[in-house]
C-alpha cells in the first residue's frame, strides 16, 4: 500500500491550496459577516477545474477518481466548508447522471456544466422525510400523453436559490408508492425566471409546463457561505428522457450516489478539522499565560495532540473509504459511513476544543475558530445523521 500522492494528485492539492490562500482566506471572515453567497469565488473555482469532477471524459469532463476528488474537496474545505459544500453539490446532483444516465442524457444534462459555471441542486429531503427518505411524498404521475407530471416539496436544498438544474428523487404514480424514480429538470427547460428582490425567492416557469418555486434562503447557524432553500415543484411536466435509468430503480441509484458522496462529506470534515487544528496551534504558540506559551502547558499540549490524532485518523478513514468506493468493493457503504462519522467527530472535536484553547477570544466572532465551531455541526447531520451511518454499519456487520 502506498500513502504517497501521484504527481497529478499533488498538482491538484497544490492548485487548491494556492486558490484557498489567495482567493478564500483573505476574504472569508468578511463574507461570513455579510452572509453573502460567494458566487464569484465559485466561478473562479470552476475556471480552475475544481467543480464537476464526476463528469465523464467522454463529454470533456475530468472524471476524477474518488481519492483525487476527496483531496480537492478537503483542501477547498480548509478554506471554507460552505464554499466546498456548494461546489461539491454539483457532483452530488450529477453523480446519478454519470453513473446511470444514457449517453444522450450525459451529453444533454452534464455538458452545460463544462460549458459554464452553473449550479445544480440535489433534491431528496422533504419536510416529513429526512433520515427516513422513503417517507417522501413528491411524486410523478403519468398523463394520457405519455408525459409525467411532478409535484412535491423539498427542503434544506443546497444551491437552490442559484440552481439552473434540479436532480429530484420522487415516488412513482402516487405519494404512498414504494417505487422511487430520479428525474432531472434541466436549465434548458426554464423559460422565465422571476426573482423577488425583497426576499430572494424565485419563480421559474418551464417551457413544457409547470413551475418551480425556491424559497427565501435559510438563515443558518453555520456554513453561511453555502445557500440553502426549499424547492416546490408544481405540475412540472417531465418527459421520459428526463428520467434517469429505470424509473423504478431510484432507491438503488440513491444508495450509489450516497456511497459516492459520503466520502466527500468526510473530506469536508477533515478539511475543517485540519483548519481548526492549525489556527489553534498558531494561537497557542503566540498566547502566553503563567509565563509560558499556552501550547507548552502540559494539559493544553495534550489537547493539541488529541486534536492532531483525530485529524490524522479521519484522513485515514477518508482515504480507505475513497478507495473502497472507487473499487466498488462490496463493503464500500460501511466504509463511506465510517469515514463520514469519524470525520464529523474530528471536525466537532477540533473546532470545540480549539475554541476552548482560545479562551474568551474563541467566543468572539472575529476569531475564525468561532466560525469553525458553528460550521462543524452540519457535517454530523447532512447526507445522513450519525445514527443513520451507524445503522448502515450495523446492517453490514450482522
Ligand atoms: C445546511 C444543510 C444543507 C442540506 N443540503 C441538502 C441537499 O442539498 N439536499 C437534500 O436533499 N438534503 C439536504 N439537507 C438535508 C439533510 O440531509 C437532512 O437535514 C438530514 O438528512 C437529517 O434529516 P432531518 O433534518 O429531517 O432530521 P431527522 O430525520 O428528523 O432527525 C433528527 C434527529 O433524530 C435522530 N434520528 C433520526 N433517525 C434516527 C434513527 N434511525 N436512529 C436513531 N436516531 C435517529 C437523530 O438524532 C437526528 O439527528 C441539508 C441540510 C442542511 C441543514
Amino acid at each position: 500500500m502506498d500513502f504517497g500522492l501521484t504527481d497529478e494528485q499533488q498538482g491538484y492539492v497544490d492548485t487548491v491550496r494556492k486558490f484557498v490562500k489567495n482567493e478564500i482566506t483573505p476574504s472569508v471572515m468578511k463574507l461570513e459577516e455579510e452572509h453573502k453567497f460567494p458566487k464569484e469565488i465559485i466561478d473562479k473555482a470552476w475556471e480552475l477545474g475544481l467543480l464537476n469532477l464526476c463528469v465523464p471524459e467522454s463529454i470533456k469532463g475530468y472524471e476524477l477518481d474518488l481519492v483525487s476528488t476527496a483531496l480537492v474537496i478537503e483542501e477547498l474545505s480548509y478554506g471554507d466548508t460552505g464554499i466546498s459544500t456548494s461546489a461539491m453539490c454539483n457532483d452530488l446532483a450529477n453523480a446519478v447522471i454519470s453513473q446511470h444516465g444514457s449517453d444522450e442524457q450525459k451529453e444533454k444534462l452534464l455538458g452545460p456544466f463544462i460549458e459554464a459555471p452553473i449550479l445544480s441542486s440535489f433534491c431528496l429531503t422533504e419536510p416529513g422525510a429526512g433520515s427516513d427518505n422513503s417517507a417522501m411524498t413528491s411524486f410523478i404521475k403519468k398523463g394520457d400523453d405519455g408525459k409525467y407530471v411532478l409535484n412535491g416539496d423539498k427542503c434544506f436544498i443546497t444551491n437552490a436559490s442559484y440552481a439552473s438544474q434540479f436532480t429530484v428523487f420522487c415516488k412513482v404514480g402516487k405519494p404512498a408508492s414504494q417505487l422511487i424514480a430520479c428525474v432531472v429538470i434541466p436549465s434548458t427547460l426554464i423559460s422565465e425566471e422571476k426573482v423577488n428582490p425583497s426576499n430572494e425567492s424565485r419563480e421559474l416557469t418551464l417551457h413544457g409546463g409547470g413551475k418551480i418555486f425556491t424559497s427565501k434562503p435559510e438563515d443558518k447557524l453555520g456554513q453561511r457561505l453555502s445557500n440553502t432553500a426549499s424547492v416546490t415543484f408544481e405540475d412540472v411536466i417531465v418527459d421520459k428522457d428526463q428520467i434517469i435509468g429505470d424509473r423504478r430503480m431510484g432507491f438503488k441509484y440513491l444508495i450509489d450516489v450516497l456511497d459516492y458522496a459520503r466520502p466527500m462529506v468526510a473530506a469536508i470534515g477533515v478539511g475543517l478539522a485540519r483548519r481548526a487544528f492549525d489556527v489553534t496551534l498558531e494561537y497557542t504558540k503566540e498566547r502566553k499565560q503563567f509565563g509560558q506559551r499556552i501550547c507548552d502547558i502540559p494539559v493544553a499540549r495534550d489537547t493539541l495532540v488529541q486534536m492532531w490524532k483525530k485529524v490524522e485518523l479521519a484522513e485515514l478513514a477518508l482515504m480507505k473509504a475513497a478507495i473502497k468506493v472507487q473499487e466498488k468493493a462490496p463493503d464500500r457503504g460501511m466504509y463511506a459511513s465510517l469515514a463520514k462519522n469519524v470525520a464529523a467527530e474530528a471536525a466537532l472535536f477540533c473546532a470545540n476544543e480549539g475554541l476552548h484553547l482560545h479562551g474568551g477570544y474563541g467566543f468572539m466572532s472575529e476569531y475564525e475558530i468561532s466560525k469553525l465551531a458553528r460550521d462543524a455541526h452540519i457535517i454530523d447531520i447532512y447526507e445522513g445523521v450519525r445514527e443513520v451511518q451507524n445503522m448502515i454499519i450495523g446492517w453490514e456487520l450482522v
